[in-house]
């Protein structure tokens, strides 16, 4: 391979015409040949931009170098020192706006594939047990005791971060199984739950503990938590309410928002019926609002569910689709349509109550918003009507309200998120922080890992009375 090869060793994917018919994971990942080959790229350019570019401070260079040398256990603990969830970030974080972006090589051709470099390590870690020697990370114990609340991957990295500092950490999750969204939201085929769960075995086996089924709010309350032991609360529970667009028709049955039908497919295991009695009935004509990863999932699932016909409706232009290129095109591969510059109007229904079909209209893209994007603007008299037996709603999340209004003294946002400080996630109340989705509004799961990070670093510090 010359010094300079612009171009990337290609993913092995199932094969498009297997894939749409079952839950199995689409990327097949790298073999040792591809990885080397992939790092061989790598031309350990003193810049190091890509480390800047990492919300979680991972050595990329150090653990490409590692895979280089056929070291990949050095490969595993390079990664590990400041990522504990290497197997989830490799798979789903959009590289190719963080670290990837910041590689030399994007200018010149394809950036080094560090996601998927970063996946093959975590995977090989997996299927070798017990060859890595990971050096005693822990401190000894400091005395502190924190609550951390939700165990998606800002819950998940925060108690990691504070174990390894010695403090004693409790994870409370509402749900029966850990995870967050990387459990309920992201697809199987996307994300194995396997993995999931084995990195939250990882969390859990540097000493932190678990409480399922433990809805804060409700059994117990962060007051409660801070006046029965725990000295400090980090606040993680994501945003997991889903937002409707307020038109006619919203209640009809077969309207979903894409929480509930990714929950009853991942969590209730739809996608295993018969096996699980618990089926989604998808019908052959789906229409999903929204332009974003969960509208990707959402249609993708409702094809490996039976679904024929399948329309992605989003209403500005291919320039602003918030989703993954990389889901996009595997969206598209598999025959998913997408159209652009479409708005619902209303969803109409049968006799019965049932959707028959979403109305919409033709929009045009007009004067940018206060977040600089172009606002949509509906063409009159543009409507139009699109057969559906199911639609499904993925415009976005907010907070559920829960914890900040039964949590004395924290501030929150008109939209709902909770107010921390960006540097240290300390929120308006004294002993309690947060991070994530919470604070942020649905985001990415390295954004929720990277204020985690900061808010543990802080919370140490709180406890150490610095
Ligand atoms: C379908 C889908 C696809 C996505 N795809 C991507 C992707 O490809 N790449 C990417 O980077 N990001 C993606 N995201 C976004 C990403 O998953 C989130 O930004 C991330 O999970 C936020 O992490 P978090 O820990 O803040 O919250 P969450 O993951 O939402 O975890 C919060 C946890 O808190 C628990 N909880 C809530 N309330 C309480 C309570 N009162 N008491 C106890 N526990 C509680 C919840 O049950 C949950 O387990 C996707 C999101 C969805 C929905």
């Amino acid at each position: 391979m010359s010094r300079l090869d612009l171009n990337r060793i290609p993913i092995p994917k199932q094969e498009l015409g297997e894939r749409a018919g079952n839950f199995g994971e689409v990327a097949l990942g790298y073999n040792l040949k591809q990885a080397q080959a992939e790092a061989g790229r790598c031309i350990e350019c003193p810049k190091r931009n890509c480390v800047a570019g990492c919300p979680v401070d991972i050595d990329i260079p150090e653990f490409i170098r590692a895979i280089k040398e056929n070291d990949i256990p050095q490969a595993v603990r390079v990664i590990k020192k400041t990522n504990n969830l290497p197997g989830i970030c490799g798979r789903v974080c959009p590289q190719e706006t963080q670290c990837e972006a910041a590689c030399v090589l994007d200018r010149k051709g394809a950036p080094i594939a560090i996601g998927r470099l970063e996946r093959y390590v975590a995977d090989w870690e997996r299927v070798h047990p017990g060859r890595v020697v990971q050096p005693r990370v822990a401190k000894p114990p400091s005395g502190g005791k924190v609550a951390v609340i939700g165990s998606g991957p800002a819950g998940l990295t925060a108690a990691a971060e504070m174990a390894r500092r010695g403090h004693e950490v409790t994870i409370f999750e509402s749900l029966h199984l850990a995870g967050g969204v990387l459990s309920y939201g992201i697809p199987e085929f996307r994300l194995p739950k396997a993995i999931v769960q084995e990195e939250v075995y990882y969390v859990l086996s540097l000493g932190v503990k678990l409480e399922l089924n433990s809805v804060v709010g409700k059994l117990v309350t962060v007051d409660e938590l801070l006046a029965g032991g725990y000295q400090a609360v980090f606040l993680g529970t994501g945003a997991g309410l889903p937002l409707f667009m307020n038109i006619p028709g919203e209640s009809l049955s077969g309207v979903y928002s894409a929480n509930e039908f990714l929950t009853r497919i991942n969590l209730m295991k739809a996608y295993r019926f018969p096996e699980y009695d618990t089926p989604v009935r998808v019908g052959h004509r789906v229409v999903v609002i929204g332009g974003g990863n969960v509208a990707m999932d959402a249609a993708r699932s409702a094809l490996r569910l039976g679904a024929g016909d399948i329309t992605v409706v989003y209403r500005r232009s291919p320039k602003e689709i918030p989703a993954r290129r990389e889901e996009i095109d595997n969206a598209l591969e598999e025959g998913i349509k997408i159209r652009f510059l479409t708005q619902p109007k209303r969803f109409k229904g049968d006799e019965l109550s049932r959707v028959m079909a979403v109305e919409c209209y033709d929009t045009e893209l007009g004067e940018p918003d206060a977040d600089g994007r172009r606002r949509p603007v509906v063409k009159p008299g543009s409507e139009f009507s699109l057969d559906a037996d199911v639609a499904i709603v993925a415009l976005g999340t907010t907070p559920n309200p829960l914890v900040a209004t039964t949590t004395t003294g924290l501030e929150v946002t008109r939209k709902g998120t909770v107010v921390a400080g960006e540097a240290t996630g300390r929120t308006t109340r004294e002993g309690i922080w947060a991070g994530g989705d919470i604070i942020t509004g649905s985001a990415t799961v390295i954004s929720a890992m990277g204020a985690a990070k900061k808010a543990a670093a802080d919370i140490d510090k709180y406890l150490r009375g610095e």
